[in-house]
């Protein structure tokens, strides 16, 4: 296991602390042969084992060099995978945090742990932070999260404060807080467990691994993912790769990312041919991929031209559509991961489908709450009469 560049191909111990390379472009974790195979994964599926049960570790092999007694896991993972007219969902809102960052945080906390750091750091449009709130409380180090100020959805909030992490409020955007963090984690010595630290994306892997694993590595012809700072459209790229050249599937299935149209610079490239790159000062109601200058580009490109990929982008009033949708079968998500069937009917797919919902329905509860139908929710007097009106006046399922 080694860290290499993904542009010069010079490569860095395992060990180093370091994110980016000497030329200044990412770095990636590689190993000479994935270890793991499809038999043994399904194997320790009837373990009772933390690190079994866990869906980021039960793949450990092609995850992270490790011994077992320094893992970090709640355990996380082994998330459901809904089947809901033709479509399905993979729900990473079920993660213990209630995102799918809990997938990438148990790898980077559990390497923090192993390098001996004592304070991890990151900044995060909310997820992020509760994550790595609760992985640093478990593991015992300092934690500290950048967050915009006054941006930060209110169920992320409570939770990273509730976890015990400092949480400095930047007067900024998410890229102004993402710059931000990079230079006090260089000044300050702290560990930096952004999705730009490649360990993080190691375990993201095992989002895609998993879904091939409930579909019996079966591939799907399309995954869908909501697109912000790139970490996840990469990890999916980088999964699928390596399970096509290891021979856990035999199709490679494409991704789709679908971002915002406020806050769509991946998709401008994409439209181009990715003949640039953007860059743009993000707006959308969907806070968790409100994010400008996305720092995973690069992987991400690698990602979408290695699956025959696709970007799109969908409108706030789109993806809050599919949100209704999503959430009123009884499954429920957070306004950025309804992109994703937003996404699919935007783009016309079709064939097997696999949408990722990355966050739980009550992360953001102020993108509900706003928004109530005026028949939905009606303030009665404490009488009999009253909610026989307010009943016969409610419109029935
Ligand atoms: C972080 C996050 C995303 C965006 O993922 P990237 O890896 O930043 O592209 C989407 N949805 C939710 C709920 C998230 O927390
Ligand atoms: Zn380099």
């Amino acid at each position: 296991m080694i860290l290499q560049c993904i542009s010069c191909s010079r490569t860095y111990s395992a060990d180093a602390i370091r994110y980016t390379c000497e030329c200044g472009n990412l770095l990636s974790v590689e190993r000479a042969t994935l270890g793991g195979s499809p038999a043994l994964f399904d194997q320790r599926r009837a373990s009772r084992r933390a690190i079994d049960q866990s869906g980021v570790w039960r793949f450990r092999e092609a995850v992270l060099d490790i011994d077992e007694r320094q893992i970090v896991t709640h355990p996380e993972g082994s998330t459901r995978l809904y089947e809901r007219s033709g479509i399905f969902f993979k729900h990473e809102g079920e993660n213990p945090t209630g995102s799918f960052k809990d997938r990438g945080m148990t790898v980077a906390v559990t390497q923090a742990v192993r390098l001996g750091a004592t304070a991890i750091a990151c900044a995060s449009t909310g997820n992020t932070s509760a994550s790595l709130a609760a992985y640093a409380a478990q593991a015992g180090l300092r934690a500290l999260v950048f967050v915009p100020a006054g941006k930060v959805a209110a169920g992320k909030l409570a939770q990273t404060l509730a976890y015990g992490a400092t949480c400095l409020a930047v007067r900024g955007d998410f890229d102004a807080a993402m710059a931000l963090v990079r230079e006090a984690c260089d000044r300050l010595g702290i560990y930096l467990v952004n999705s730009i630290n490649p360990f993080r994306i190691e375990g993201q892997k095992t989002i895609v691994w998993e879904l091939l694993q409930d579909l019996e590595w079966n591939a799907p012809d399309w995954i869908v993912v909501p697109a912000g700072n790139l970490g996840n459209t990469s990890a999916f790229g980088k999964a699928l790769i390596e399970a096509h050249a290891a021979g856990w599937i035999r199709t490679m299935p494409r991704i789709a990312s679908i971002q915002a149209s406020g806050a769509n610079p991946f998709f401008r490239s994409f439209r181009e041919g990715f003949a640039q790159r953007h860059r743009v000062t993000a707006e959308t109601i969907a806070s968790a991929i409100r994010i400008g200058d996305p720092v995973s580009y690069e992987k991400a490109l690698t990602a979408i031209r290695a699956t025959n990929g696709v970007v799109g982008e969908v409108t706030d009033d789109e993806l809050m559509a599919a949100k209704g949708e999503i959430d009123r079968i009884g499954i429920g998500c957070e306004p950025a991961s309804a992109t994703t069937l937003a996404g699919v009917r935007k783009l016309g797919l079709t064939g097997r489908i696999v949408c990722i919902l990355t966050g739980h329905v009550l992360k953001d509860p102020d993108a509900i709450l706003k928004n109530v139908p005026q028949e939905q929710m009606i303030e009665i007097d404490p009488t009999i009469e009253a909610v026989e009106r307010a009943v016969s006046a409610s419109p029935r399922p």
